[in-house]
């Protein structure tokens, strides 16, 4: 499978960096076998219309699990796919920290996104307690499997999952490839173990830069990066995933 580089940008940007990453990036997702993807704040997914002609794919970086009503703030599955946005991240650790979400929550918004076609980026990842405690993997597969149990199997393919250890998010401080390889193979199999010769998609995220991808990318089971802090630099993140499509 094509490895895959989400660009989440939390909430950052602006119109102007979204014109510079495209110019920057959209060329080479068409020369190229990655595929390239961006998650933007929702405020600004209307404004992808307008790179319809390019081979950039769009995300939502959250979702809520009904399709309308009285949830001020929100933004449903109907109005991402009616934007003709095709992923969207689930789960991001922000938002289950900052925001009370629970793994009841990422499973009901997983459902939200499958009804319409919209593929969720499920991200997992334990915190640095749990690591500490040796409960890393133990945690990971519970966020997985909440979700994989309770999904048509059918449907699993669709999912993408990101593994993102809090501990490393936004602090310059990666996985090490190994820690990264483990995990991500203990993901894929917790997943088969759920729904039988399923060939799940694993993204690494986590103080992902241009320094360290390339060896991040050359671990057999990581798939691809979700990228914060360095997708938010045109030329940077140009390299990322200059990068991302040669490893393969
Ligand atoms: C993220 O929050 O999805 C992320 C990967 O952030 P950063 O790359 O900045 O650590």
């Amino acid at each position: 499978v094509d490895p895959l580089v989400v660009a989440n940008w939390k909430m950052n940007g602006s119109e102007q960096l979204l014109q510079a990453v495209v110019q920057q990036v959209d060329g080479l997702a068409e020369a190229t076998s990655a595929t390239v993807v961006l998650a933007l704040p929702a405020a600004y997914l209307s404004l992808t219309k307008a790179f319809d002609n390019t081979q950039i794919e769009w995300a939502g970086q959250n979702v809520h699990w009904l399709t309308s009503g009285a949830y001020t703030g929100e933004v449903s599955a109907t109005m991402l796919a009616e934007l003709g946005v095709g992923w969207c991240l689930v789960g991001h650790s922000e938002r289950r920290q900052h925001c009370a979400e629970t793994d009841d929550m990422v499973l009901a918004k997983t459902k939200a996104c499958l009804e319409l076609g919209i593929r969720p980026i499920v991200c997992v990842g334990e915190n640095l307690q749990e690591r500490q405690a040796g409960k890393a993997l133990e945690v990971v597969s519970r966020q997985l499997l909440v979700v994989l149990k309770d999904i048509p199997s059918a449907l699993a393919p669709l999912i993408v999952v990101a593994y993102e250890p809090v501990w490393a998010i936004g602090t310059g401080e990666e996985a090490s490839p190994e820690i990264a390889q483990e995990v991500h193979e203990a993901l894929k199999h917790a997943a088969r173990s759920e729904v039988k010769a399923l060939e799940l998609r694993v993204l690494y995220g986590g103080s992902v830069n241009e320094d360290n991808v390339k060896t991040l990318m050359s671990m057999p089971d990581v798939d691809g990066v979700l990228v914060g802090g360095a997708s938010l630099e045109a030329l940077g993140f140009r390299r990322i995933c200059e990068q991302v499509a040669g490893s393969v």
